[in-house]
């Protein structure tokens, strides 16, 4: 049930959002990044990641699935080889944003099953990340909006806040949304009672951001094309992350 009507959304007028500067992010401190796949880290907050590390910022990123359903057809690309050129990509991308291959972890979950809170294997997957951010221990956590479409996406939202509340209640959460537009507008957006809203200005990172978002090869061009239902970023879809901002959404 969603009582509040929409236009009451912080998202119902993003460009009136309030701008942030760059250095919004040195408040930020030592961050983790977690992508259900590799590219949402790009899509979602590659112009944050290449700010924090421009500021000599500590940046570590764990993405959990393997991504192996982008081309689940193609003969040239098996699940294997297609979660070994995934893992590339992201590399390459975030080695673009200036974080090296040592601060990435991979969990590996199969595409589209990223343990939500539903599933058997929860538990375990909060385990695994209270681990890693016990090593880590990074002052903020950067996670996708609690209510983005993608299953993958609500379930690392999940297993993020369900380790932060029990182990890690002094990390900051703050999330990100991939398909802004398309959550903008339906009751799957941010409720003005639950979440603020804000953009970062990424202006002078932008370049350094779309060019990570193309390192990701496979989902942006014909790389793969022996599988008809493969996925594609659009170009039109591609524009949505060309903006000089990115937005960013914190439990009030
Ligand atoms: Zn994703």
């Amino acid at each position: 049930m969603n009582a509040e009507p929409l236009n009451k959304s912080p998202l119902a007028n993003i460009s009136e959002l309030e701008l942030k500067s760059a250095e919004t992010v040195l408040d930020w401190g030592k961050t983790l990044i977690v992508a259900p796949h590799p590219d949402d880290e790009s899509l979602g907050c590659g112009g944050a990641i290449a700010l924090l590390r421009e500021f000599d910022v500590e940046v570590s990123v764990v993405v959990l699935s393997d991504g192996t359903l982008s081309h689940p057809h193609s003969k040239k690309f098996p699940a294997e080889k297609l979660r070994d050129l995934r893992e590339f990509e992201i590399k390459d991308a975030l080695e673009m944003l200036g974080v090296t291959e040592k601060s990435i972890e991979f969990f590996r979950y199969q595409d589209r099953s990223v343990p939500s809170e539903n599933s058997e294997n929860f538990n375990e997957a909060v385990e695994r990340c209270c681990k890693q951010i016990a090593t880590l221990k990074p002052d903020t956590i950067l996670v996708p909006w609690r209510r983005d479409p993608h299953p993958d996406h609500r379930a690392a939202f999940q297993i993020i806040n369900q380790a932060t509340r029990k182990f890690f209640a002094d990390i900051r959460i703050i999330e990100y949304p991939i398909w802004l537009w398309e959550i903008a507008e339906s009751v799957d957006a941010p409720r003005a009672s639950e979440v603020t809203a804000w953009r970062l200005d990424i202006t002078e990172v932008l370049d350094k951001k779309l060019r990570a978002i193309n390192k990701h090869k496979s989902q942006t061009t014909d790389l793969i094309d022996d599988d008809a239902e493969g996925f594609r970023l659009s170009p039109e879809v591609l524009e949505n992350f060309a903006t000089d901002w990115e937005v960013y959404l914190e439990s009030i």
